[in-house]
């Protein structure tokens, strides 16, 4: 079965349509700038081209269309019709406490999504509008929906619950609900896989370490803490997320600047992070590294802050789980940044891990960097979250139709 996989973000929509049999990519591309002058989209056929076309998008329905326009086109296409669609899968940020695990979207989960909007309200709406775009244009082909939230919701309440008043997790479901689970369930599924063991048998770590960012300890096939939390602010330092700060600097900063609360989330949103603890720099670690080797003291200090980060959330998260047996690196930085790897295991060697300099060379690559007969196993693991979804999708619908 052919799986189409949507990512729909305020002004993009990221798609890729999979085989769900030999799980090889078909096609994948990307609709940007949904909604402005210049909208365009770039469409890569397996074994293809890449080609970046200019077409109006309107809106997420136009760019459905233009996808659908792309999978199907004589040259470029890689199906003759929409038939050859099997099912879609849609990533969702948020499912709140109401999705543990994917779900076939109907008219109640369409309303359960609206219903947690508020808790995301950048990325919900967003993919709301993706379903109903890919409603309308594939009337009856089934639709699933995976959230990012879902494989923390078996965290314990004492990981969950913030400090608060109690009736504000009663009243306003104000809690850590964690993202990246999608990655953070298929990346230590597959360590598992790679080292021959069960995942119900290990304590592992998986740093998602991508532009945003995130740690999750994975107590025996359980998410059990992660970094992230009501949303994706809190925790490690980011591209441009601040990650962790007291909370009374946003009181302090909206006197001092004048402004809103609002305007200093933004600014902890989007000024922050690597981008701003460098002085402005960049957000993208190949420039800090470049940067910090040509002497650059704050790129230095960024780099040496995010490392420390980390390291601080592994030494915890060993902690939670009384040790660890396997620490995983994915995502863009865990995957090619063999440098901050380094860094980062220069704090974690307590643990009884190493890090082997030749192949920490490696780049987006399944390897495994510590020695053989380490206590802890240190290893790369490259995330692939559409494949995740395309998994999760087929599951729902062969479910479904076993049932019928
Ligand atoms: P992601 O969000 O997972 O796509 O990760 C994107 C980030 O990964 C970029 O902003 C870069 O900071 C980082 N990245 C990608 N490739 C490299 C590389 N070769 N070396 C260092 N960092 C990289």
């Amino acid at each position: 079965m052919n799986i189409l996989v949507i990512n729909c973000g305020s002004s993009s929509l990221k798609y890729q349509l999979i085989d769900s049999h030999s799980e090889k990519v078909i096609a994948k591309g990307l609709c940007e700038r949904i909604g402005s002058e210049g909208a365009c989209i770039t469409h890569t056929p397996a074994g293809g081209e890449k080609k970046t076309d200019t077409v109006p998008m309107p809106d997420h329905n136009a760019a459905i269309q233009a996808v659908i326009a792309k999978l199907t086109d004589s040259s470029v296409g890689v199906i003759t019709s929409l038939s050859q669609i099997g099912a879609v899968g849609h990533r969702i940020v948020h499912g709140g406490e109401k999705f543990n695990k994917a779900v076939l979207i109907d008219d109640e989960v369409i309303s359960a999504i609206e219903e947690v909007s508020d808790l995301a309200p950048l990325h919900n709406p967003a993919n709301l509008i993706g379903i109903r775009a890919c409603m309308k244009l594939m009337p009856g082909v089934p639709m699933v929906a995976v959230f990012d939230t879902a494989f923390h919701q078996t965290m314990p309440k004492e990981a969950y619950l913030y400090a608060l008043p109690l009736s504000y997790y009663r009243d306003y479901k104000i809690r850590r609900y964690g993202f990246h689970g999608t990655s953070h369930d298929y990346v230590s599924r597959r360590a598992a896989e790679i080292l021959g063991k069960k995942r119900e048998d290990l304590r592992i770590i998986v740093c998602h370490l991508g532009n945003g960012a995130s740690v999750t300890a994975v107590d025996h096939g359980r998410s059990i803490d992660t970094t992230m939390g009501l949303t994706p602010l809190e925790g490690l330092i980011m591209g441009t997320r601040c990650g962790d700060i007291d909370p009374a600097i946003i009181t302090f900063l909206m006197n001092k600047l004048h402004c809103s609360a609002e305007e200093v989330l933004n600014i902890c949103n989007k000024k922050s992070g690597m981008l701003g603890l460098s002085g402005g720099i960049s957000n993208d670690f190949r420039d800090l590294s470049k940067a910090a080797e040509q002497g650059n003291e704050d790129a230095e200090t960024a780099l040496q802050a995010y490392a420390l980060r980390v390291g601080k959330y592994i030494g915890a998260y060993a902690a939670e789980m009384d040790g660890a047996d396997v620490i995983v690196f994915t995502a863009g930085v865990g995957e090619n940044d063999g440098p901050m790897r380094r860094r980062i295991s220069n704090y974690t060697e307590f643990l009884g891990t190493s890090v082997d300099p030749e192949k920490n060379r490696i780049r987006g690559e399944e390897v495994i960097l510590s020695a053989p007969g380490d206590k802890v196993v240190t290893m790369v693991v490259p995330t692939n979250e559409e494949l995740a979804i395309a998994r999760q999708t087929l599951e729902i619908v062969e479910t479904k139709q076993n049932a019928v």
